[in-house]
């Protein structure tokens, strides 16, 4: 089969944009969403500052139509997971577990991962009280007392939100200063519902005998005292990892996993190109994200018009 024009790895609104540009260039982008298809605003409830939404949309709603719009204008769009790819040949090659597909160039849109606080009981708990999805799993714990581990805007907006479900919701932070943006911070330092456990960590999850979550083993930074806090549920929201395990050694990764780009969305091998929270460490917007697919999608056309015309399928 011949090389494809483009493929696009991941479909988060960076993934998505890019397959919107590449489709309307006329590329026929082939798309292979990966497994948190629609990226992680699949994992939210109202967006308000995607602009043009006035009174916001819902994270999925938003994603549903990205993806529709990008299929209107022709680009393919698969339900599997890349498994490898090698980007030292051309037409470069790309794996998922039951297919093989080249290309002229790639757009990756991986995206990036909850961070975890790589405890064991955090492991064992994992969706038996512990979670890393506010919005998905808050509705569980009406009624209980609940916490959540982080400082950052993340661990802000989750704690807000929980307060909608739980009778009281506990930050956990490992210093005495919030990371997080004054607004977020202000609007939960006003809720009565937020209580702070500040300069601490969580040491355990509490009660893997048990199989759900009863309380937490917590351990002041300061006097190295612990206590046990007993909630229903640990709400793990301290940032995220990069997705790209599969392109380690392949492509150019700062010291934390990021891809490095420059002149736009150029990688370290000439007709792959990156955008989106995989290689955005900084803004992690849907909204930067979204442009820089745009930037993506752009580079790989100019890219792909440099080719010997000959070679040119798409034209
Ligand atoms: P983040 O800004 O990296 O914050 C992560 C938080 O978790 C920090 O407070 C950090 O502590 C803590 N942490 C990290 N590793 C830890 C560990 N092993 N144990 C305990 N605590 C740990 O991540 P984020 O909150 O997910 O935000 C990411 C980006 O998205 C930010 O740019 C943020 O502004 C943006 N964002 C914006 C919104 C919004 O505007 N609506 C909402 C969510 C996120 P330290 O502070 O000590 O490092």
């Amino acid at each position: 089969m011949a090389a494809r024009n483009v493929i696009v790895i991941g479909s988060g609104p960076a993934g998505l944009t890019s397959a919107l540009y590449s489709a309307r260039a006329n590329l026929k982008p082939l798309v292979i969403e990966g497994i948190e298809a629609g990226g992680q605003l699949m994992l939210t409830t109202l967006v308000e500052n995607w602009p043009g939404y006035r009174d916001g949309i819902m994270g999925p709603d938003l994603m549903m139509e990205m993806r529709a719009q990008a299929e209107r204008f022709g680009a393919e769009i698969i339900q599997n997971q890349v498994t490898s790819v090698d980007l030292c040949v051309q037409p470069f090659v790309v794996k998922t577990s039951d297919a093989e597909y080249t290309a002229t160039s790639v757009i990756v849109a991986t995206g990036a991962s909850a961070r975890l606080l790589g405890l064991p009981s955090e492991r064992t708990l994992m969706g038996h009280g512990v979670s890393t999805c506010a919005t998905c799993d808050g509705y569980f714990f009406r009624g209980h007392d609940i916490a959540v581990v982080g400082g950052g805007d993340s661990a802000m907006e989750e704690a807000t939100y929980l307060t909608r479900f739980a009778s009281k919701v506990t930050v956990v932070h490992r210093r005495d200063t919030l990371r997080a943006s004054k607004i977020m911070q202000d609007k939960a330092r006003a809720n009565p519902k937020i209580e702070w456990c500040l300069n601490a960590e969580v040491e355990e999850i509490k009660d893997t005998g048990k199989g759900e979550v009863t309380g937490m083993v917590v351990r002041d930074r300061s006097t190295g005292a612990t206590r046990e806090v007993p909630v229903s549920g640990v709400f793990v929201a301290i940032g995220h990892t990069p997705n790209t395990l599969l392109f380690k050694g392949q492509l150019e990764l700062d010291a934390n996993g990021y891809i490095v780009t420059h002149d736009g969305a150029k990688t370290s091998v000439r007709g792959v190109f990156a955008c989106g929270d995989v290689q955005d460490h900084k803004y992690r917007q849907a909204v930067t994200a979204a442009g820089s697919g745009c930037m993506a999608a752009i580079d790989a056309e100019h890219f792909l018009d440099d080719i010997p015309e000959h070679l040119q399928t798409w034209k």
